[in-house]
């Protein structure tokens, strides 16, 4: 009999050392008693999550397809991805964007997530979803400053540039062709325009003006990433024959798992932000156990926290994670694993593809007093793996005879 796996990822959990923290990485200054205990049962290692990270920047949604055991070629872009997540049907030939609302002020992008708006953008989405001559752009509000945007119309093409520098107090950049055809170039021109268009609608909203009267940043621009169409797969379940299940509250997370046709269990509180309730989802996580083989698991918080530059908070954050880890129950006849899709460095504000921590728990034998840290996972016994290596590791154990009781 299989044993069920769960995979647990902590994103953008890596580190590097941090002089304030007293020159440990956020994983290392904390408090982790749950963590401690299962890392002396586990074997430690590290895991460089993608082949072929784009200029050093590993994306979420590589990360966890790697991980998942899926190669580049079948990665359908993170536009698509996202607007799984927020139950958009994908519609044959339309082209999705995840999209920021972001700051612009004096033709400069001075936030790119307008400090994380905590109001519900629904208002502004609706007045940029237009009609444009045969083309219609469709808003979509997600959590935050999130956002999906569909262009539905003929001649389009994924092969352009984004308008996001990833920088702040920079100029957004002009969308280009990636190709040199038509379709191309007729999707750069037409992407151009309407985030002109979109610029000058959003700075009269009134959601932006009450803003501005009490001195926030105004949601009056949008950047755009992450161009996809729509592909099929073979679904997760069958590639493994596994009934896979996915406890998350982040849209893209849920995208994900709906692309790869893993049942998304309903959590109540996972909101895919530091707000999100760490116990119900464990309380989720713990009882697919009886109904499922494969159980994906992932927490979003210590990622922003990363990108923020707070790293107390990822700190404090990775603490009460541990804090709910015994939510998760017994773990004994499962094959446990933890790590992350890529590292986010509080210092540099960014995901690097620097090896991830990885923690595999399939027997319950006490090991060397190691603990579930970069350092710790650096001299572990699995050494260090590919992403696409995990997957094959996980099955191999979990057709481990069960223990009786
Ligand atoms: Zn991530
Ligand atoms: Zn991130």
């Amino acid at each position: 009999m299989k044993k069920p796996i769960i995979l647990f990822v902590i994103d953008g959990l890596g580190d590097r050392p941090i002089s304030s923290l007293g020159g440990k990485t956020p994983l290392e200054a904390a408090t982790t008693p749950n963590l401690d205990k299962l890392a002396a049962q586990s074997r430690l290692g590290l895991i460089q999550v993608c082949d072929h990270p784009k200029d050093g920047y590993t994306s979420s949604e590589s990360g966890h397809l790697s991980l998942f055991g899926y190669p580049r070629e079948e990665f359908p872009g993170r536009g698509v991805l996202e607007a799984l997540g927020l139950e958009i049907p994908i519609k044959d030939g339309a082209l999705y964007f995840r999209a920021n609302f972001a700051t612009l002020k004096d033709g400069l992008v001075v936030d790119r997530r307008v400090g994380r708006i905590s109001e519900n953008t629904t208002s502004l989405s609706q007045v940029i979803t237009l009609k444009k001559d045969e083309y219609q752009f469709n808003v979509f509000s997600g959590v935050e400053h999130r956002a999906v945007l569909e262009i539905i119309g003929p001649h389009l093409s994924p092969k352009i540039t984004t308008n996001d520098s990833k920088e702040e107090n920079v100029p957004p950049l002009e969308v280009k062709p990636e190709e040199d055809n038509e379709d191309s170039k007729n999707t750069a021109k037409l992407l151009n325009q309407y985030l002109n268009q979109v610029s000058q609608i959003l700075e009269k909203q009134p959601l932006n003006q009450a803003r501005e009267t009490i001195g926030l940043a105004k949601a009056n621009y949008l950047l755009v990433r992450g161009a996809s169409v729509g592909m099929k797969v073979q679904s997760f379940g069958e590639k493994y024959n596994l009934k896979a299940v996915a406890v998350a509250g982040g849209k893209l997370y849920r995208g994900i798992a709906t692309y790869l046709g893993m049942t998304l269990l309903p959590v109540m509180g996972a909101t895919g932000d530091h707000q999100t309730n760490l116990q119900s989802k464990f309380e989720a996580a713990s009882s697919a156990f009886k109904n499922y083989d494969f159980v994906f698991l992932h927490i979003k918080a210590v990622d922003e926290f990363g990108h923020d530059g707070k790293c107390l908070e990822k700190k404090e954050f990775i603490e009460k994670i541990d804090q709910f880890l015994p939510s998760l129950g017994s773990l004994e006849n499962a094959v446990v694993a933890i790590t992350s899709d890529h590292a986010t460095p509080c210092e540099l504000k960014t995901h690097t593809s620097d090896p991830v921590p990885l923690l595999i728990l399939d027997s319950v034998k006490s090991l060397a007093n190691q603990r579930f840290t970069e350092k710790d996972c650096q001299k572990g016994t699995l050494g260090l793996i590919r992403g696409l290596d995990l997957m094959p590791l996980l099955l191999k154990l979990s057709k481990v005879k069960l223990s009786k009781g």
